[in-house]
């Protein structure tokens, strides 16, 4: 009979190798704490090479075993270990609350998302095809066949702890590779839950394998996959100075990569959109998880002639959100995840008013709800010599760009190194047909502001990475292509 964990059953604060839950070989531990509150949640294992090894050696024992498994029975793997997390979604989501601060809702909303990519990767294992390639010579028969690349190093941020690697243990286990993997610092226990429910799925030992490390040992933990040839692959999810940075240090052994980094998303809206649309979709996509989303509009873009109508019904609707922390059932916005990227947003807010920005609404810290709360904010009169305007904010900030023309606006979105998400609001086919094939983005959003689904590839351009998450593009990045040619038939 399967088993109902509660929330306390669901904390692990051990490392996950070989099947079973064992403490750092140093005997290390660094504290995770609750962003709403500062207080510490749990002590959990410090990692370092000796434990990153470990991993490698666990899931290179199990590679063989799992690869071979047959795909039918991956998939059910997978299928038990969806049905597990779905069966569990309210304690998941009261743990993503509980140490990375997103409210309730949303906290659960990640969970059924997460669980989307476990369930579509189980579907995908079952339709790994091959090509029989036409025959260019009597007596040859050639093909190409679809292989596991191998063990699957998987390093995640902490903004969805458990969708961003859902999205990345799940078509590697589908594939038939096997996993070694390193969450945030901030928000290991979800990522441990979910791997205690993989275990329990029938995921055999070894295939899936989890440390934690402090920010001070992540990078010497790491380094010990980059550098062994055992590990083919990484698959990051994080920012963009650390992805170029893993880039560079596995070239040494060569790893396949996928690299879903840091974006700066743009999101106009022309003069002909439906204005009341177009502020729905940027508070859907701006505001979820405080604006601390690597799709969330970075630099809002509006048309001349309806901008201080916009300004105006944005602010009002911002003005109304409920700060709150995740345990209030009305909460909208939560802490933000640390005080370092409480600094970050004040930083930016600063930097703008003194180049000349107004403040419609909010504009400063929250100290009194806690020590990581910023208010919801936005900013008229944003330009592009102000940081908010070149690098991610990475909260509630919403600032507000005027132009005068499509031409501007398309030239002011482009101008950027990144290219993960865009968004633009307008009714007019033909701007919607050309400004959609201009944009240099991995996603485009028209007239809508959720773009993510497990169905759908997920990823960037430019510096915001390669390879996509999702989709039935998703597994390509956990397989290699073999072409067997035999000769000698007729
Ligand atoms: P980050 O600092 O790059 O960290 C991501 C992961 O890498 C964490 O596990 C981190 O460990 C680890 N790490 C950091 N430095 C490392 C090093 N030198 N060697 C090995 N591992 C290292 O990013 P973050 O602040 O957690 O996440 C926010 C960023 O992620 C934003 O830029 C956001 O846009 C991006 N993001 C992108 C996507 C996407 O799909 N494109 C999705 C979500 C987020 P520690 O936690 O211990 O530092």
């Amino acid at each position: 009979m399967t088993q109902r964990y509660e929330l306390h059953d669901l904390i692990r604060t051990d490392n996950f190798i070989d099947g079973k839950w064992v403490p750092a070989a140093s005997g290390k531990r660094f504290a995770v704490t609750d962003p709403a509150t500062g207080d510490v949640i749990a002590q959990v294992a410090d990692s370092g090479p000796t434990d990153a090894r470990a991993a490698t050696d666990a899931a290179a024992r199990a590679f063989p075993v799992w690869r071979d498994t047959l795909p039918k029975d991956r998939a059910d793997v997978l299928h038990r270990w969806h049905a597990l997390i779905l069966g569990h979604a309210d304690t998941l989501g009261r743990l993503i609350s509980l140490e990375q601060g997103k409210p309730f809702a949303e906290g659960r909303g990640e969970v059924m998302y997460g669980a989307s990519y476990v369930a579509w990767f189980a579907n995908e294992a079952t339709r790994i095809y091959g090509d029989i390639i036409p025959q260019q010579q009597r007596g040859k028969s050639m093909s190409a066949v679809k292989e596991p690349v191998g063990i699957v190093a998987a390093i995640t941020p902490w903004n969805f702890p458990l969708a961003m690697i859902a999205r990345k243990i799940a078509p590697a286990l589908a594939a038939g590779c096997t996993v070694v993997g390193k969450p945030a610092e901030d928000t290991p226990l979800t990522a441990f839950a979910l791997i205690l429910l993989a275990h329990e799925a029938g995921v055999p030992a070894g295939a899936l394998n989890l440390i934690s490390a402090s920010r001070d040992n992540a990078p010497a933990s790491v380094k010990d996959w980059l550098d062994d040839s055992r590990v083919r692959k990484i698959t990051f999810t994080g920012s963009t100075p650390v992805g170029k940075y893993l880039a560079r240090e596995s070239a040494g052994t060569l790893k396949k990569l996928s690299l879903e980094l840091g974006g700066n998303a743009p999101f106009i809206v022309f003069d002909d959109a439906d204005l009341d649309a177009a502020v729905s979709g940027l508070m859907a996509s701006k505001f979820r998880n405080g604006g601390q989303t690597c799709v969330s509009p970075n630099r809002v873009y509006v048309q001349a002639s309806v901008y201080d109508q916009f300004a105006d019904l944005l602010a009002k609707r911002v003005a109304a959100l409920k700060v709150a922390p995740a345990t209030d059932p009305d909460a909208q916005i939560g802490p933000m995840i640390n005080a370092r990227a409480v600094e970050k947003i004040e930083r930016h807010v600063f930097d703008a008013i003194e180049r000349g920005a107004q403040v419609l609404t909010g504009g400063n810290r929250l100290t009194e709800r806690g020590p990581n709360y910023y208010a919801p904010t936005v900013l008229a009169g944003a330009t592009p010599d102000m940081h908010l305007s070149c690098e991610e904010t990475f909260g509630p900030v919403v600032p507000l760009f005027r132009f005068d023309d499509e031409e501007q606006a398309i030239r002011a979105a482009n101008d950027t190194p990144f290219g993960l998400a865009t968004y633009f609001y307008s009714q007019d086919l033909r701007r919607i047909d050309r400004v959609s094939r201009l944009l240099e983005a991995g996603l485009v959003g028209i007239n809508e502001g959720a773009l993510s689904s497990e169905a759908a590839p997920f990823g960037g351009v430019k510096e915001s990475g390669y390879g996509r998450e999702g989709s039935k593009y998703g597994l390509d990045d956990y397989l290699s292509i073999k072409y067997r040619c035999q000769g000698n038939l007729a």
